[in-house]
């Protein structure tokens, strides 16, 4: 076969970091923790970011289990007890309360390593108060933020903290889900030294076949340190879907040089939390 003429790349085969997973409420009863422990297992998904609605689910996680099973949990503080805290969370002073006791408490697999995900459907709410203190304490706290926001709103969370976003390790879930153009994602790559994108659910990455898109392969090839993979579990129907979404990755990343599919695949995220 290594002869055969216009052979598919191989996938890739090695270590998954999944840069962003949820174990809500919701899921815990069809899917116990043994069950997200095995699809995580035969996937080949060894390290997590944690969070979940409420943080029960990340507690629930982080157990010895997790380890047992070969999954590293990088847990991150859920910034909603409930739906309705989608809403209200930037300029809600409850929430950064909540914060600060979910990280005094800490979890079994170790303290809180990032706040998030967080959603700003509507930009200008980066600019709440309580939106601008958590920003200005993860850079304080060397904590890591998961936000699902558009571009604008990354400027305007970056601006929120001390070093105006030059300090900071933000994680921008999807890398936009409203598809800011390649260019800009580029931009905003340049300027924000720690700027990660996380790319489930991210428009036009993938063209036919299943391979990257011609300008997303020119951007991750440009900055091969900087993009991880995630689930997004965020309803059940994506634990359902947990095997096909990893080897729907497997396949782009194999198409990749072999030292880049590796690093967006793992590197990445365990340099970013420091794991082996
Ligand atoms: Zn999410």
């Amino acid at each position: 076969m290594a002869f055969a003429c216009g052979a598919q790349a191989a996938d890739y085969a090695g270590p998954l970091f999944d840069a962003h997973l949820h174990y809500n409420e919701d899921a815990q009863s069809p899917h116990p923790l043994a069950d997200v422990l095995d699809r995580m297992k035969r996937n080949g998904v060894q390290a997590i970011v944690a969070n979940s609605r409420p943080n029960d689910g990340t507690q629930a996680l982080a157990s010895p289990k997790a380890r047992e099973a070969g999954v590293t949990v990088v847990p991150f503080v859920r910034l909603y007890r409930n739906r309705a805290d989608y809403d209200s969370w930037f300029r809600d002073e409850s929430i950064y309360d909540m914060v600060q006791t979910e990280l005094a408490r800490g979890t079994a697999a170790g303290p809180f390593r990032g706040l998030g995900e967080f959603h700003l459907y509507d930009s200008a709410n980066a600019n709440g108060p309580v939106a601008k203190k958590l920003m200005a304490l993860a850079e304080e706290k060397s904590l890591a933020v998961l936000a699902h926001a558009d571009d604008a709103a990354i400027d305007l969370l970056m601006a929120s903290t001390p070093s105006k976003g030059r300090n900071v390790r933000l994680i921008w879930a999807h890398t936009g889900i409203g598809g800011a153009p390649a260019a800009r994602v580029d931009q905003l790559l340049a300027r924000y030294p720690l700027l990660m994108g996380e790319l489930s659910y991210r428009p036009g990455l993938t063209c036919e076949s299943g391979k990257l898109c011609p300008e997303w392969r020119e951007l991750v090839l440009k900055y091969p340190g900087r993009f991880m993979i995630g689930s997004d579990t965020w309803v059940n129907q994506r634990w359902q879907y947990y095997d096909e979404l990893m080897k729907g990755y497997r396949a782009w990343l194999g198409d990749l040089p072999a030292d880049v599919a590796r690093r967006i695949a793992w590197d990445n995220g365990a340099r970013l939390f420091g794991l082996k």
